[in-house]
C-alpha cells in the first residue's frame, strides 16, 4: 500500500525587514552659528521609500549628514532633538558605526575613489562591515555586478574613467556592499541625462523591494514623488509640507509653491494680487 506523503506546511512569509528610522525635533548648526534645520520631525517606516524635497539650500543633505553621522567632516552638530533606527539612538555616534547599524549614505556628487578600480571601489563599500565572512562579500559583489552589468565589464578600470551614470550605479553598488536595511540617497539624479535617470529610478525600485527602507533626498520632484511612499518638503531648514507622495503630487499647494505652477485661469498674476510674495521653487520639476 503506498503512503501519501503529508502535505507540507505553507512556506513562511518572507522575514519582514526591520529599520524604521525615526528624527524627532532635530536641529543642526555649522560652526556653531548657521542653523541649518529647525526641529525637524520626520519617519521612514521599515521597508518604504520616503522622499525629501526642497529648493538648494533648504537643508536636504544636512538631514542626511546628521542621520548618517557624517556632520562632523563638515563643522556640523547637532543641537536638539533626535535620530533613532530601529529604536536605537545614533545621534553622536560615529560614521562607521552608523554604517555597522545598517545605515549607509550614498554622497551627492557620487564621490567615487577615481584612483581606484571598480573593484577596488566596491571592496571599500566593505570596511568597517561587521562580522560579515568573505563568501558573503563574494555574494554581495556578485549581485551588485549583476544590478549594474556595466561595473561588471568594466571591473578592473579606474573609477574615474567611467561616464557620471556609471559612477552613480559604482556609488549606489559600493553602498549596497554594506548591505543597508536603510539607503540615505543624496541627489541621485543630478547632472544624468533622462535615460540614465530612468535606470537609477528602476534600481531605487528594485533595491527597495528587496526589503530595502530608501530615504530620498531629490530636487527633482517629479522623480522622487513617482518613486516614494511618502513625502516631505524641507524649506530653510523647517519642515513645510508632508503627506503621502501621491496626494502631494497631486496638491495645488506643491504644484502653485514649489513646482512654479499656477491654477487654471490664473495665467499671469494681477497687480492686486495678494500673493505675489517669491514662493520657494524646487530647481527641477520635469525630467
Ligand atoms: P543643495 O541641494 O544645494 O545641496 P541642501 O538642501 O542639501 O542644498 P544643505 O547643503 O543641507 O542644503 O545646506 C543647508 C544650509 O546649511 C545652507 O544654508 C548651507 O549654506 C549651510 N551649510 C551647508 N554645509 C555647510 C557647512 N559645511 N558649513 C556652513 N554652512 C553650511
Amino acid at each position: 500500500m503506498s503512503s501519501s506523503s503529508p502535505p507540507r506546511p505553507p512556506s513562511p512569509p518572507p522575514a519582514v525587514t526591520s529599520g524604521a528610522l525615526e528624527v524627532q525635533g532635530l536641529s543642526v548648526t555649522y560652526g556653531g552659528s548657521v542653523t541649518a534645520l529647525h526641529d525637524v520631525s520626520l519617519r521612514v517606516p521599515a521597508g518604504s521609500i520616503v522622499t525629501m524635497l526642497g529648493a538648494n539650500g533648504a537643508g536636504k543633505s544636512t538631514l542626511l549628514r546628521a542621520v548618517s553621522g557624517t556632520l562632523p567632516l563638515h563643522s556640523g552638530s547637532v543641537s536638539g532633538g533626535r535620530v533613532d533606527f530601529d529604536g536605537v539612538p545614533l545621534a553622536g555616534r560615529s560614521a562607521a558605526d552608523v554604517v555597522a547599524a545598517g545605515v549607509v549614505q550614498v554622497p551627492e556628487g557620487r564621490r567615487v575613489f577615481a584612483g581606484l578600480s571598480v573593484a577596488d571601489n566596491l571592496r571599500a563599500g566593505r570596511l568597517g562591515v561587521p562580522g560579515r565572512d568573505r563568501e558573503d562579500a563574494r555574494r554581495a559583489t556578485a549581485e551588485v555586478y549583476e544590478l549594474f552589468p556595466v561595473l561588471a565589464e568594466r571591473r578592473g578600470q579606474a573609477a574615474g574613467l567611467l561616464s557620471g551614470g556609471e559612477q552613480q550605479m559604482l556609488a549606489i553598488g559600493r553602498a549596497l556592499m554594506a548591505r543597508p536595511r536603510l539607503l540615505l540617497l543624496d541627489e541621485p539624479s543630478l547632472g544624468l541625462a533622462p535615460l540614465v535617470v530612468a535606470r537609477i529610478a528602476e534600481v531605487v525600485r528594485h533595491i527597495n523591494a528587496l526589503g530595502t527602507g530608501v530615504l530620498l533626498v531629490e530636487q527633482n520632484a517629479a522623480l522622487a514623488l513617482e518613486l516614494a511612499d511618502h513625502a516631505y518638503v524641507l524649506d530653510v531648514g523647517r519642515i513645510r509640507l508632508e503627506g503621502p507622495a501621491d496626494e502631494l503630487s497631486r496638491s495645488d499647494e506643491v504644484r502653485r509653491l514649489y513646482l512654479g505652477e499656477r491654477p487654471e485661469g490664473d495665467d499671469e498674476p494681477g497687480l492686486d494680487d495678494e500673493e505675489t510674495a517669491p514662493v520657494p521653487s524646487l530647481g527641477r520639476w520635469s525630467r
